[in-house]
C-alpha cells in the first residue's frame, strides 16, 4: 500500500484513454472506482466503501452539511418547509402541514422504541 503506485495507473490510463475521450469526466470516474483510487484528488487510496479517500470523504462530509446547513436556513427564510423544500411551511412551524403530520406520528412511533437522533427544539414565538 502506498500513496505513489495511483501515479502509474493514472499514467496508465491518460496515454490509454487519449483520441477516445468523450466524456473524460465519466471516464476517469470509471477508472478510478475501478482501482479504487479517490475520485476527488486522484492521489489516495479509497475508503472501504466509498469512492474518495478519507480525506476526501471528510472533506465532502463538511460540504454536504453545510450545504444542508444553507438550504435550510434558506427555506427558513422563504417560510419554505424545511424537511420537503416543496410546500409552504406553516406560521407555527419550519414545516409544512404534510410533513408535521409525518413528524408527529414518527414522533409517536418513537415513543415505544429508541430514537433515532436526539430531539431538536423547535423554535417557537418568532415572528408571530
Ligand atoms: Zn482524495
Ligand atoms: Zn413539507
Amino acid at each position: 500500500m502506498g500513496a505513489e503506485n495511483t501515479a502509474n495507473l493514472m499514467e496508465d490510463f491518460t496515454s490509454a484513454g487519449r483520441g477516445n475521450g468523450k466524456n473524460p469526466g465519466g471516464m476517469v470516474r470509471a477508472f478510478c472506482k475501478k482501482h479504487r483510487i479517490c475520485v476527488s484528488c486522484r492521489h489516495r487510496w479509497t475508503e472501504r466503501g466509498t469512492t474518495r479517500c478519507g480525506r476526501c470523504n471528510r472533506v465532502h462530509a463538511q460540504y454536504q452539511k453545510s450545504l444542508l446547513r444553507r438550504n435550510y436556513e434558506r427555506d427558513v427564510k422563504a417560510g419554505i418547509c424545511v424537511r420537503c423544500h416543496k410546500r409552504p411551511a406553516t406560521p407555527t412551524n419550519k414545516r409544512c402541514q404534510k410533513c408535521q403530520d409525518r413528524h408527529a406520528s414518527q414522533k409517536r412511533l418513537s415513543k415505544r422504541g429508541s430514537l433515532p437522533r436526539s430531539p431538536q427544539p423547535v423554535g417557537e414565538g418568532k415572528g408571530s
